[in-house]
């Protein structure tokens, strides 16, 4: 048998690609493997990214951005300066916050070249089927790793190979639509998308349209989603859908030799389901971690402690957040004055999973 890559990463989206790419980076043996044919193909994705002033503001410990970020930033569209909340009976609340969009597919596969460069193998059109200690089965045969990062999103064969949780996650679909959207960011709330939200985010000459949903959510979400294109009078193209965890990351992320990282460990921002910028930012975590273990024997249980203090506490309070926010979620009415009482200030806060003061109780959550 060949001898063992020093880490295997299974998935190539943003976790995956950016995990190989520090763990390369360091000198170490990296393999990433993805089921797909090409990168990043299909888009499952509303492309939205944050922009590094509001990471820093979110997740103030969080360093080295330019560097992190150089590919969404190469491969940005359209800068987005406002997320327009608008209630079920179509108030509209203006909150500035930056953003941009990207081609996801592009970015992606960036991520994954620059893995590539650092020295990192990659291969398509493989699938992980199990984990059994260091040996990694695949539809192309078994290879072995020491260490294992599992960024094969919410639904991670890694994380069941090792008996860790699967995130809580809920069912998203989203399309491009033609046409000129101008730079505003839209977030629509109410029973259009249950429990969840349907969005209008621009991009270049065109738009990234869809919805999410959650617990008040028992049909189709097809069906739902033609309503809302409709009641838009958007004419998307295909359609493409995925899931979104809802409710932050489970108990453990690190087992043996394996490490869960991005979707696969649940590491999404509740109130806005943004995941993309987190999920580079612990894939560097877990690259640079497993690159610590490996070389200077730094316990793979650190990787716990370290990404959880860089980003853990916004994405519980996210989760906080959520949870009373889905007390309203099942009803037009009551949300709408919840989102009256809430106010624009208060919703800023929530979109940037920051503690609340509650108007009724004073009381923060
Ligand atoms: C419809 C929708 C819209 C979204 N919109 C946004 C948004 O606008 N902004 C934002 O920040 N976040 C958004 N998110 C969330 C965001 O897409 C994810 O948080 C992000 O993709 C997480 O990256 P990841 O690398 O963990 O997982 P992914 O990007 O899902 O990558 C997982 C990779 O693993 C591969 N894989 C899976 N299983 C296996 C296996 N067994 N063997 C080999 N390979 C495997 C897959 O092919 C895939 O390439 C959205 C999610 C959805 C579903």
């Amino acid at each position: 048998m060949p001898s063992p890559y020093d880490v295997l990463v299974v998935g190539s989206g943003p976790a995956g690609g950016t995990a190989a790419r520090y763990a390369a980076r360091r000198g170490l043996k990296v393999l990433v493997v993805d089921k797909r044919k090409e990168i990043g193909v299909p888009v499952q994705c509303g492309e939205y990214v944050a922009h590094n002033d509001e990471v820093r503001a979110i997740f103030p410990t969080v360093d080295g951005l330019e560097d992190l970020m150089e590919i969404p930033y190469r491969v940005r569209e359209v800068d987005t300066p406002v997320i327009r909340v608008w209630s079920p009976r179509g108030r509209r609340y203006d909150v500035p916050f930056r953003g941009f969009t990207v081609r996801r597919d592009r970015m992606d596969q960036g991520i994954a070249a620059q893995a590539a460069d650092e020295g990192a193998e990659i291969l398509t059109e493989t699938t992980v089927t199990r984990l059994h200690g260091d040996e990694v089965e695949t539809n192309r045969g078994v290879f072995r790793a020491k260490v294992v990062i599992g960024s094969d999103g919410p639904r991670s064969t890694v994380a069941k190979s090792v008996g860790l949780e699967w995130p809580v996650s809920a069912p998203a679909m989203s399309a491009t639509a033609e046409g000129d959207f101008g730079d505003a960011t839209d977030m629509f709330f109410g029973n259009l998308a249950p429990g969840g939200y349907a969005w209008i985010i621009p991009k270049s000459r065109c738009a990234n349209v869809g919805l999410g949903t959650w617990q008040h959510f028992h049909g189709n979400l097809r069906e739902l989603f033609d309503r809302f294109v409709r009641s838009r009078h958007l004419e998307p193209g295909k359609a493409t859908g995925g899931f979104v965890p809802v409710l932050g990351p489970p108990p453990r992320t690190v087992k043996d030799n394996a490490m869960l990282v991005g979707d696969a460990a649940g590491m999404v921002m509740a109130t806005n389901g943004g995941g993309n910028n987190v999920a580079m930012i612990a894939g560097r975590i877990a690259g640079l971690t497993a690159a610590d273990h490996l070389l200077d024997g730094t316990p793979l249980d650190a990787y716990e402690t370290r990404w959880r203090s860089a980003v853990g506490g916004p994405l519980d309070q996210g989760v906080r957040i959520k949870r009373l926010a889905d007390r309203f979620f099942g009803s037009d009415r009551l949300l709408e004055v919840a989102m009256v009482l809430i106010g624009r200030r208060r919703m800023a806060r929530a979109i940037r999973c920051q503690r609340l003061i509650l108007p009724s109780r004073a009381k923060a959550l």
